[in-house]
């Protein structure tokens, strides 16, 4: 795999002054000041990369696309987005892989109906994606996605309940197997997610509350919302109880 002989420490200095430098516009509030929160950061990001490094699957598979762009029609839209990792492991098995740095460990039941992921294997199969400098059919056939949870690599910096010190967290990847007729399921699938999104009704997707950055404004969630259900509970909750004294009644 390429890169695996990067300096990391100047690679990442490099890649966050280029950030910082390109997003002068977004103010930043510092937790303890810029110096210390940087350090502190960079000492994130080095332990998190040398496990990335020294991960003997990552060292063993091909990457064979990296931040790659696709394109995909489906019923007259078109569809596109940004692939992190399509790579062949040492047993010529395609996986297409979704790097997360969130703090919680996704679930690998959640990850089978996926959508964006589904999608991702689904552009590949039937897309397009761009590459040297143009779009081109990829027709590959994924058998597995997965989600590289890049905090695995966090090492315990003390003896704990789940695992000793000097110890990383576990494993990074969380892997489903992609079976062809998957795809054709999440086809079907897509002209429904289409329709909801294209409609002008709410859908709150409420296993995504917990990480959403709206939920303070959002309706779905607020107590507004809530009062306004348990009002509706009240003027139902007498009727059904009349109802069930009658049925007792007879
Ligand atoms: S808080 Fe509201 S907007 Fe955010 S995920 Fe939940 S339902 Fe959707």
């Amino acid at each position: 795999m390429e890169g695996f002989d990067l300096d990391l420490e100047l690679t990442y200095t490099q890649a966050l002054q280029e950030v910082l430098g390109i997003e002068l516009q977004i103010p930043i509030r510092w937790k303890k000041g810029a110096e210390e929160d940087l350090a502190s950061m960079q000492s994130h990001a080095l332990e998190v990369l040398n496990g990335y490094v020294n991960y003997n699957q990552n060292q063993a598979a091909t990457v064979l696309y990296s931040e790659t762009k696709f394109r995909v029609r489906f019923k007259g839209m078109l569809l596109t987005g940004t692939i992190d990792q399509v790579r062949r492991n040492v047993d010529h098995t395609l996986e297409l892989i979704d790097f997360k740095s969130g703090v919680q460990r996704p679930s690998k039941h959640a990850l089978k109906r996926d959508w964006q992921l589904n999608l991702y294997a689904y552009a590949l199969r039937y897309g397009e994606i761009f590459t040297g400098g143009s779009w081109v059919r990829s027709r590959l056939r994924v058998h597995r996605t997965s989600i590289y949870f890049l905090r695995a690599h966090e090492i315990y910096k003390r003896d704990g309940k789940y695992g000793k010190k000097g110890e990383e967290k576990g494993c990074p990847l969380i892997s489903v197997e992609k079976p062809s007729w998957e795809l054709w399921q999440f086809r079907e699938e897509l002209g429904n997610i289409i329709k909801m999104i294209t409609k002008d009704w709410a859908f709150p997707n409420n296993s995504a509350c917990g990480y959403c950055a709206y939920r303070d404004k959002c309706d779905d969630r607020s107590a507004v919302h809530l009062v306004h259900q348990y009002a509706n509970l009240h003027q139902v909750l007498p009727e059904v109880e009349l109802e069930s004294q009658k049925g007792k009644q007879v």
